[in-house]
């Protein structure tokens, strides 16, 4: 979708830290990290937010957490923990209307987050 920031990234029409990509999703270094390690994994599909999820994204959903998986793997977060957020909703600070995993490690989690 034009003018959206993720699409672009996605295509790479925009420059970002590119960690992991496959046909259907990208994951990227995010520009302003809330964690030692913060990616956003990001399906390719323009869906804007998590209300806007169909039954055919299924299999989609499932594979952000596969990636997930393999990052995990690859920068050793198995044993100290990780955490994977949506926002969805301005109320729940989505600031990108394009659905997006935040995956952060590398640092102790507090529960409940802000
Ligand atoms: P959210 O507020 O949940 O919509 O998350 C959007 C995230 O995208 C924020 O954590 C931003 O820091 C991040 N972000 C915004 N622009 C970029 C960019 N160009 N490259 C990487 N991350 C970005
Ligand atoms: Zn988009």
């Amino acid at each position: 979708m034009e003018n959206c920031l993720f699409c672009k990234i996605a295509g790479g029409k925009e420059d970002s830290d590119t960690v992991y990509k496959d046909e259907n999703v990208v994951a990227i270094r995010d520009i302003n990290p809330q964690a030692p390690i913060h990616f956003l994994i990001i399906p390719r599909k323009h869906i804007p937010t998590l209300m806007d999820i169909e039954g055919r994204d299924k299999e989609l959903m499932g594979s952000v957490f596969t990636v997930a998986k393999k990052l995990a793997e690859e920068n050793d977060l198995e044993m100290s923990g990780f955490r994977v957020v949506v926002n969805c909703g301005s109320g729940a600070g989505q600031s990108v209307f394009h659905i997006h995993f935040h995956m952060l490690g590398g640092r102790p989690m507090k529960w409940p987050p802000g």
